[in-house]
């Protein structure tokens, strides 16, 4: 397994020339273009890993498969009325959409469909920015997963067209709390740092079906997968599912985590990104990864 690994980071990290280290968060662009990671974690709780893997990244939009997780366990079906389950064809942070589907995101894992989550948690629980951390720290098993500070300080300065969406699902009803709480609070989530390592480990229990883990349900998670797979890298998920065939979430700050229900969990970090806000190299290394391993 060592030696498959240490073969797909020398095949896949050259590739990340392809791509552009997303610089609309200044903060990210610090971040040194050459750094990669890969590590899975099998079924019986075995741990394989090669390159950067115990280096802390920003999760950002991973972050999003947690948040829905935690609503799906705390708010229930009344979720749904409020965002779609399909795919959105459209890049991440589309305003466009969103006005002509009447402040109705298409997903939960576009921007659009994450700020509604976010604000549907907050009504339950306002100490969102402390559950989320503590969420991540019992999944991971670690103490830690912590909120990178000087990338939120960054995304908050910046994050005029997340403030934008958030505005237009007020204007439309779908938002109860302040939209500048609102991205705050999703702003909070994004900003979360963990290693390759640890988010492996946290997406343990979307492959386990008996995991007795911290907050999710057995049921929620092949709902999730089925999410994950048709939204997972936005108007990219159709060419990733071709490629890598597996249900995945993808971030801007380069990471791209993966399931392969029963068998594996894997998380590719490589920060350079096509157009479409997804890690080159990341996606290359788990194409090869899930070439070998099914
Ligand atoms: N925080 C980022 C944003 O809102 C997350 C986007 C992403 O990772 N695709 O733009």
């Amino acid at each position: 397994m060592q030696q498959l690994l240490d073969d797909i980071a020398v095949r896949a990290r050259p590739l990340a020339v392809e791509g552009k280290v997303a610089d609309y968060i200044p903060a990210l662009a610090r971040v040194p273009a050459d750094r990669f990671a890969l590590a899975v974690r099998m079924a019986d709780g075995s741990e394989h890993a090669t390159g950067d893997t115990d280096m802390a990244f920003s999760i950002q939009s991973i972050s999003k498969l947690f948040t829905l997780a935690m609503a799906m366990e705390w708010i229930g079906d009344e979720l749904w009325e409020r965002v779609g389950r399909e795919p959105s064809g459209m890049r991440f942070n589309s305003l466009i959409q969103l006005e002509t589907e009447r402040g109705i995101p298409r997903n939960p894992f576009i921007n659009a469909g994450a700020i509604v989550v976010t604000d549907a948690i907050l009504a339950r629980r306002p100490m969102l920015e402390s559950s989320f951390r503590t969420t991540m720290r019992l999944l991971a098993g670690t103490e830690r997963p912590q909120y990178d500070e000087e990338v939120h300080r960054s995304e908050t300065e910046t994050g005029d067209l997340n403030r934008a969406i958030a505005y237009v699902l007020k204007a439309y009803g779908n938002l109860r709390e302040d939209p500048m709480v609102v991205t705050r609070a999703y702003f909070r989530a994004c900003s979360m740092a963990m290693s390759a390592r640890e988010l492996a480990r946290a997406a343990t229990f979307l492959m386990t079906p008996d995991h007795d883990g911290p907050f999710v349900r057995g049921d929620h998670a092949p709902r999730l997968r089925a999410l994950m797979r048709l939204c997972g890298l936005y108007d990219q998920s159709g060419e990733f599912a071709y490629r890598v065939g597996l249900p995945g979430k993808s971030g801007v700050g380069g990471g791209i985590l993966v399931v392969q229900p029963g068998r594996y969990t894997a998380c590719a970090w490589s920060p350079p990104l096509d157009r479409f806000g997804n890690s080159v190299a990341a996606t290359a290394a788990l194409e090869l990864l899930a070439a070998e391993l099914g």
